[in-house]
């Protein structure tokens, strides 16, 4: 039997009907309404579009924020504000007449990548999605790593410096307030001012520096934004030392938009990796991008929708 994954993302909708292989059999996009009775409403038009003259075995949201999974409830989603609080599956299950459950996005693109990704080989990953945020999402024995209360898995919310820069979570040193696509943007404006000779500094004299300069600049070679490059990799392989020893995978995964910096990051996370983590994990793991992109959310949320029996409709 197919099912539904709805991607709600803070600027889109996306949702796909996806086969028990893995394929994308329908997709719908709509931009994301920022008040609750319009969110309910679109979520509703898009599940009902994708699955028009399918069977559906079931339906799943992945919401970014604060999820209490087995409540079926967000609790904090500081990009998706409208989202907070609403009787998600009391108001849309009626509607679209299937079973319905919520997810950290997040985990469930992990999900996404372990049933259809770079994790399909092995029983224990661990994912991260490093974009203006960094969100994670940890395996172990083929099973997604929830908690007491479905919120587990937070690992861009771990401190990996306690003086750190303030969080957006209000905490500080988390590991998404020094590897993230903000961080890299930050660390990249205070190196212009530094060196206001060099191509950063140019860039940051006619208008503000952004993350994606760095990557554009790092790939001509220039060795200042090399540097921040890796200067990130090296938080972010501090961050992956401490799951590598808790968790012990086979494979890590990142994905999000700043790895389009690929190698200019992961090289120096797998070396700060190395020589922070223990053996024998450190030796058996292996640091990769993730293989499965944008569509990672869709499929990783339609790999969680639950018959009305509460297991996977697509399998585990
Ligand atoms: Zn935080």
């Amino acid at each position: 039997m197919n099912a539904v994954g709805v991607d709600v993302g803070g600027t889109k909708i996306a949702a796909g009907l996806v086969s028990p292989e893995g394929e994308v059999l329908a997709e719908a996009r709509y931009p994301t309404p920022h008040s609750p009775g319009r969110l309910v409403e679109t979520i509703v038009r898009v599940v009902q579009e994708v699955s028009d003259g399918h069977e559906v075995g079931g339906v799943c949201l992945a919401v970014p924020g604060l999820i209490l999974a087995q409540e079926n409830k967000v609790v904090f989603s500081p990009n998706l504000r409208a989202v907070e609080g609403i009787p998600l599956k009391d108001r849309i299950e009626p509607e679209i007449g299937v079973p319905l459950v919520i997810e950290n996005d997040a985990n469930a693109a992990a999900w996404g990548e372990f049933r259809f990704g770079s994790g399909s080989e092995v029983d224990h990953l661990v994912f991260l999605t490093v974009g203006t945020g960094v969100g994670g999402g940890v395996i172990s024995h083929g099973v997604l790593l929830r908690g007491a209360q479905g919120s587990g898995g937070e690992l861009g919310h771990v401190t990996v410096q306690a003086t750190g820069p303030r969080c957006t979570c209000g905490n500080h040193g988390c590991l998404e307030a020094l590897a993230s696509g903000t961080a890299i943007g930050r660390r990249a404006r205070e190196t212009a001012v530094e060196n206001p000779g060099s191509a950063l500094g140019r860039i940051a004299s006619r208008r503000k520096v952004l993350g994606e300069d760095v990557t554009e600049l790092a790939r001509k070679g220039d060795e200042v934004a090399i540097s921040v490059l890796e200067e990130t990799g090296t938080w972010l392989g501090v961050g992956l030392a401490g799951f590598v020893n808790i968790f012990n995978p086979e494979v890590v995964a990142v994905g999000g938009g700043v790895m389009e910096a690929g190698d200019l990051i992961l090289a120096s996370a797998r070396r700060e990796l190395r020589l922070r983590a223990r053996p024998p994990s450190r030796d058996l793991v292996e640091v990769q991008v993730a293989t499965l992109g944008p569509e990672s959310g869709v499929l990783g949320a339609a790999a969680l929708a639950r018959n009305t029996d509460g297991a996977y409709v697509l399998g585990d």
